[in-house]
């Protein structure tokens, strides 16, 4: 950023010297620009990586101990079945047609010997995060995002590491999560293939069962040491039954395979438990749990937090477990001994009539409740980063005492986690550290727990443990959080700092307020006074924000976050800010020091032109919201297109001289803009539509018929007025006949190509040898001809760009995109025929010069001096278009497609190509797809740029600005809670809005090749206006 400044001051010592060279310092991208663009890319970089400092930061902690129950369990095992994928309600109702229960034999539990409830699970609702909250007790931190969730990202503790013996049987997914690195648990997975979608998924489930009953055989005939094993204390079974979860995805929820793999389950469940209690001689000792990881809806998805992915079914019975009670006064009891108001109590929603359970009393659960729930009735200690609270009324009434106790080291198993998060975020914070000041007062209430157990208040204990623990996990999640709002003001200002440092460049060097229209002696009396004001800044906000890390002992890329905070606020702003505040100043002194006399017309003007940069500002804020929403909503764009066509009618365009063409024109283009609103509208997943491909080719080539006509009438014209050097124009214009007429007859054999392949392709034929070949020449020949040339005139060349860019987008389009592409470019043809319009037509006030002796004008020009073309400036117009120019970019995006998922855009577009499943090739074919409508784009504004005289740096400059205006809307949009597919589209958005820096770098890169800076649209009669194609 040095350089900025440095030349700048240069600029203003050569200005008087060389005038001309300042012409050829704006068109290029010279060494400045580069190190603008240079920082822009690295600071995009680093701050897409900031989302994962701030919103995906493992929340676990370690160095706890356990905390032991110390009293004798109830169970001395415990067995788990999680029927993967079962929801909630398809579990409990009773079958309409039959009447009775699909799971009889639950259905006999829950009515006459255990407990039942809904336990909610969180978002995501997915398998791992599933099991994870309920073997382990905390819900998956988002921080997984970083590691692809399959391998363990985190060591954690879970309830078989804290058992003597385990046994597992089910997925491979699933099962090694927890089995690997716990030697003393012994699992086996049926292989990956068996999870086959097309075959009966249930057997997956009697394969567990089957492997269950050959180790209870195992062991009570010939296996002695397994016998040994199966017969200790504290010993857990693991039954991972995912039978459900594949039918569910295959047959959705309301098919007969997912009622019968209910039943299924529910036949499996009684043998087992029939078989573990004869194993075990009806000891009394065992305790069952059933439940499930995630619900399912009702198009067979789960992941989100629909009711029914989030409602699973939980059973639990035996040793240990209280039985069946009435549900009278259920809701004061719960309340009463969670120390909890009812309505915060998870048992919020009636219990739908069609289960016919009304009547009894029901205790949910939060998913990750059921792991200290089983290690209570097992005796072990919580897993130590539980976030779980005891579902108490769900233990046995008759033993309170343990039931307070387990309470108890559930409590002190959360406190202790507490303590280590609170204190590790005290020791490397030295100062400024804000205490989580709700628990300051811990130490008592653990005095007055210890005094109810020790007078057998067992009620009362329980609800102090139960706000006890509430307030931990509020703490947890304030320091948790802790960093957050820091981060969130770094960034932010950081974004913002860029944004200014942008406008602030552009203003200096590319209009009138700049540099070379100040008062050369404040200039530099201000510049020594600002560059002294930048180096205490700098010092002063390096010191703070370095001491500030150093103290709260921050990872290095922090200190990355800082250094473009610094180097905008601190450098480049201030030294760039100088002659706006000259300019203000000025506007605004004079102004009040001659009120009440006279006005001062050039200061009047100045403060009008302050107005309109705000008008403008505003406007293209509104207009950057409006395109973030479109990520949301397509149909914004609709909406948007809609307004432009009328706005621009009626305002933008309606000074552009009068006369029946330019209404006949003026209609063209708002019906275009009206028919581009349409295409947002439509559903992006279009099956394939041959005819209308084939539709589109016509279409186009017939506007390319029209164009050449034009062309020739206009021609014939020129030649019976002009004389000598007509005969070489028409030569010139001779060779454009040819060209565009093969690319006429390329685009009508595209659409042939497109309909023979597609019908034989329909016939299963496959694809044709031949029409491949020509496919690929088409492409490869498109390419080359781009290339090599280059059309003489403004809209020869336009005319020849679009044509060729045609064949390509046609061969690889399926059904109406070739409509859109085809109004894009009569749209696009019609706003750069009215922008230059609107440019050359000099009774349009906006190219009045504002000179001290004129009248003052309303709209803004930051031209002052002179006529705008000499100085190559850029007006509020050219922010107009820029602003124009985004939402085109952006139509161009999201018009057919969405980008967010490259999934989205039909694979069987690149049929014509290859029917081989070839992923890079597609892959990059459909990247064309995407990038040519993009490219289109690019090109018409770097015409316009080109014809307006707007330097490319000063407008790709402005472009990004505006975006990054976006940029921060997603940085504030992303999200840490939802299902995987919210989280990763959340954090796409911000990535896509990021990179556009290089997009935009490439399309300008790209235009700047294929549009020549000395193509010239010359206007020289203003009255003739059927002239729309028109050639030099
Ligand atoms: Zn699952």
């Amino acid at each position: 950023m040095y350089h900025i400044i440095s030349s700048n001051i240069n600029n203003i010592n050569n200005k008087s010297n060389k005038p001309n060279d300042n012409k050829n310092d704006k068109t290029k991208f010279n060494s400045k620009i580069l190190v603008i663009v240079l920082i822009g890319i690295i600071f995009h970089a680093v701050f897409t990586l900031s989302i994962f400092d701030i919103y995906f930061r493992s929340p676990l902690v370690h160095g706890m101990t356990p905390h032991p129950i110390n009293l004798p369990a109830p169970a001395k095992r415990l067995v788990l079945f999680v029927a993967d994928g079962l929801r909630a309600d398809k579990f409990f109702e009773i079958d309409e047609n039959t009447g009775k229960s699909r799971s009889p034999f639950l259905r006999n539990i829950i009515e006459n010997k255990g407990t039942w409830g809904i336990s909610h699970t969180r978002v995501p609702t997915e398998t791992r995060p599933g099991h994870v909250a309920l073997i382990a007790g905390f819900y998956e931190d988002v921080s997984a995002v970083t590691k692809g969730w399959k391998a363990n990202p985190v060591e954690f503790d879970h309830l078989f590491n804290e058992t003597t013996y385990s046994f597992g049987y089910g997925s491979p997914d699933v099962l090694p999560m927890f089995s690997e690195g716990v030697p003393h648990m012994q699992s086996e997975s049926y292989p990956e293939e068996a999870e086959d979608f097309a075959s009966d998924a249930s057997k997956l489930d009697t394969w567990v069962f089957d492997k269950v009953q050959q180790l209870l055989l195992n062991a009570s005939t010939n296996d002695q040491e397994l016998n040994r094993k199966l017969r200790s204390d504290k010993v857990s079974i693991f039954l991972h039954l995912l039978g459900l979860d594949t039918n569910g995805h295959a047959y959705r929820p309301n098919s007969k395979e997912y009622f019968d793999n209910i039943a299924l389950v529910d036949r499996g469940i009684e043998k087992i438990v029939k078989l573990i209690e004869d194993f075990y001689g009806n000891d009394g000792k065992t305790a069952f749990v059933f439940t499930a990881d995630h619900g399912m809806s009702n198009r067979g998805s789960h992941g989100d937090g629909e009711r029914a992915n989030t409602e699973t079914p939980l059973v639990v019975w035996g040793s240990g477990v209280r039985g069946p009670l009435s549900s009278d006064l259920q809701m004061e009891r719960i309340a009463s001994l969670r120390g909890k108001a009812k309505e915060m109590l998870p048992v919020n929603v009636e219990t739908p009539t069609n289960w016919k359970l009304s009547s009894l009393f029901r205790s949910d659960v939060s998913q990750a409740d059921i792991a200290p729930l089983m290690t209570s009735l097992l005796g072990v200690p919580s897993p130590l980063n539980s976030v779980g609270v005891l579902p108490t009324e769900i233990l046995s009434e008759d033993t309170p005492q343990y039931t307070t106790a387990a309470l108890r080291a559930n409590t002190l198993q959360i406190w202790e986690m507490y303590k280590i998060k609170s204190s590790s975020k005290q020791q490397s914070t030295l100062i400024f550290f804000s205490p989580f000041t709700k628990l300051s007062d811990a130490d008592r209430m653990f005095e007055r727990i210890e005094q109810h157990i020790s007078l057998s208040q067992w009620e009362d204990a329980q609800i102090l443990c139960h706000q006890m623990i509430d307030l931990c996990l509020m703490g947890l999640n304030y320091f948790q959080t802790y960093d957050r709002p820091f981060l969130m003001t770094v960034i932010t200002m950081g974004y913002f700092g860029w944004i200014i440092t942008l406008s602030l460049y552009v203003l200096n060097n590319y209009t009138s307020i700049g540099i070379e229209n100040c008062n050369q002696q404040k200039l530099s009396t201000q510049m020594k006074r600002f560059k002294t004001l930048s180096n205490y800044l700098i010092f002063i906000e390096s010191i703070a924000l370095v001491g500030f890390l150093l103290a709260t002992d921050a990872p290095l890329l922090y200190y990355l976050y800082c250094v473009f905070l610094v180097l905008f606020w601190a450098k480049t702003i201030p030294s760039n800010i100088v002659p706006l505040y000259i300019f203000i100043c000025d506007s605004f002194s004079q102004v009040s020091s001659t009120r009440g006399h006279f006005i001062n017309t050039n200061n009047s003007a100045n403060l009008s032109i302050i107005k309109n940069f705000i008008i403008l500002s505003v406007s293209a804020i509104s207009v950057m919201e409006l395109l973030v929403v479109s990520y949301f909503h397509r149909g914004v764009l609709s909406l948007l297109y809609q307004i432009l066509g009328v706005v621009s009618v009626f305002f933008f365009y309606n000074r552009s001289g009068a006369g029946k063409t330019s209404t006949l024109l003026k209609s063209l283009w708002l019906i275009s803009c009206l028919l581009m609103s349409i295409f947002p509208s439509l559903p992006i997943d279009y099956g394939s539509d041959t005819k209308l491909v084939c539709f589109g080719g016509i279409l186009i080539s017939i506007l390319g018929v029209l164009t050449s006509l034009f062309k020739f009438r206009n021609n014939s014209k020129q030649q019976q007025q002009s004389s000598s050097s007509s005969q070489q124009k028409l030569q010139k214009s001779k060779k454009n006949q040819i060209i565009n007429s093969i690319l006429i007859i390329s685009i009508l054999l595209s659409s042939f190509i497109v309909y023979t392949t597609d019908s034989s392709l329909e016939k299963k034929i496959g694809l044709p040898f031949i029409n491949q070949l020509l496919s690929w020449i088409l492409l490869v020949s498109g390419v080359l001809i781009l290339a090599i040339y280059r059309g003489k005139g403004f809209y020869d060349h336009w005319t020849f760009l679009c044509l060729s860019l045609s064949i390509p987008f046609l061969l690889l389009s399926i059904s109406y995109e070739v409509l859109f592409f085809g109004n894009l470019i009569l749209n696009l043809t019609l706003w750069m025929y009215f922008e230059l319009k609107v440019d050359n037509d000099h009774t349009i006030p906006k190219l009045v010069s504002i000179t001290p002796n004129s009248e003052p004008s309303t709209s803004l020009s930051f031209s002052k001096s002179a006529s705008k073309s000499n100085l190559m400036n850029i007006t509020q117009h050219d922010i107009r278009r820029a602003i124009f120019y985004i939402f085109f970019c952006y139509v161009g995006f999201f018009g057919v497609g969405n980008i967010a998922s490259i999934s989205s855009f039909e694979i069987s577009s690149t049929y014509r190509f290859t029917t081989i499943f070839r992923p890079f090739l597609m892959g990059a074919l459909l990247l064309v797809k995407i990038f040519i409508p993009l490219l289109l784009v690019a090109i018409s504004f770097s015409l316009l740029n080109n014809n307006l005289n707007v330097p490319r740096p000063g407008s790709f400059l402005i472009v990004i600005a505006l975006t990054d205006i976006m940029s921060i809307n997603f940085f504030f949009l992303v999200k840490d809670t939802g299902s995987w597919l919210e989280i990763g589209v959340s954090i796409s958005h911000y990535a896509i809005s990021n990179a556009f820096i290089i997009l935009q770098l490439l399309l300008f890169a790209v235009s700047a090749l294929l549009v020549p800076t000395t193509l010239k649209y010359i206007n020289n009669n203003s009255n003739n206006n059927n002239n729309t194609i028109k050639s030099k």
